[in-house]
């Protein structure tokens, strides 16, 4: 049977380095904050808002919500980005996205200073992804990959690893960032001509196309370590991955569950990126 890689294990080892950075900056007089920008109550939002704001108080870090009617204008919301661009006492901005159909989503993401993008969502902080510079961060969940890799001791120097998906969110800045740490990547999307084959090559599969069980039994070979983004609701109701677990759990060596894998750490991340956006404002 496959090694869990549950995501608890990574996000306690983070919880221990965050809270210890947090007594530092409150030393110097500086309560780490994360700004929340919410439009509309969407239940997902709301829910993953509860979680980030427990996972940031449980280190100190303080949370402050900025909530708007689903039928805002799209000027009412850049307004609310001016003002926590400009509020010095907050130090990292989430958006939550998809936004309303009435809003443009490239002209709201841009508009948040990039020192306080804590989740790489505006074109700058991607740059950054491609060059190495920038101020912003690199995406949460791409960097929860790597974070759940390095921290079971996966080393990535010389591995195949293939990334199904290629969205700006996960797929295509993983690649990018798996290639630094001098991985050999190759990217699948909807039109990859026998993905099967390809994976069956991987050291390591990165799973983030967003459909369940894409990734299905003939994609896996033995001695592989799998990273499952996806999260879908199955047809019982149940949170799912995208790879067929218990397929992936007879033949690979390790596997993050979900949920319990990289969801998890993703909110760690997050918290991480506030911690450091503070750090950097010093
Ligand atoms: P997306 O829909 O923007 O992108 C999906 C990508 O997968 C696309 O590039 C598409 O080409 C590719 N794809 C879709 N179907 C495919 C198929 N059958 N074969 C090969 N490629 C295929 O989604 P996203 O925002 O990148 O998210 C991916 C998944 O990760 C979703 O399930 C999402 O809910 C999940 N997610 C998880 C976290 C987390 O913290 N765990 C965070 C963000 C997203």
């Amino acid at each position: 049977m496959a090694k869990l890689l549950e995501g608890k294990l990574v996000t306690a080892a983070m919880k221990e380095k965050q809270t210890l950075q947090v007594k530092e900056l409150e030393a110097k007089g500086v309560t780490p904050t994360l700004g929340i920008i919410r439009v509309g109550e969407r239940p997902d939002d709301i829910s993953y808002e509860k979680g980030a704001t427990k996972r940031c108080e449980g280190v100190g870090v303080a949370v402050k919500v900025f909530a708007l009617p689903a039928d805002c204008s799209q000027e009412q919301l850049l307004e609310v980005v001016a003002k926590v661009n400009e509020d010095a006492s907050i130090h990292g901005v989430l958006i939550f996205r998809p936004l309303p159909k009435h809003m443009d989503d490239e002209v709201i993401r841009n508009a948040l200073a990039p020192q306080k993008d804590i989740d790489g969502i505006t074109d700058g902080s991607l740059a950054g992804v491609l060059t190495g510079k920038g101020n912003g961060f690199a995406p949460c969940t791409a960097q929860a990959c790597i974070e759940i890799l390095d921290h079971f001791g996966y080393e990535l120097k010389g591995k195949r690893v293939v990334v199904v998906g290629r969205s700006l969110v996960v797929g295509k800045p993983l690649a990018l960032m798996l290639t630094d740490r001098h991985a050999t990547v190759t990217v699948c999307h909807t039109r990859t001509v026998d993905m099967p084959a390809l994976c069956r090559t991987a050291d390591i599969i990165v799973a983030a196309a967003g459909r369940a069980g894409v990734v299905s039994g003939e994609f896996f070979a033995s001695g592989q370590v799998v990273i499952d983004v996806g999260i879908n609701f199955g047809e019982d109701g149940k949170m799912c991955g995208d790879a067929d677990f218990a397929a992936a759990q007879l033949i690979v060596d390790a596997i993050t569950p979900v949920p319990g894998g990289v969801g998890t750490v993703t909110t760690s991340v997050l918290v991480g990126n506030v911690i450091a956006a503070a750090l950097k404002s010093l």
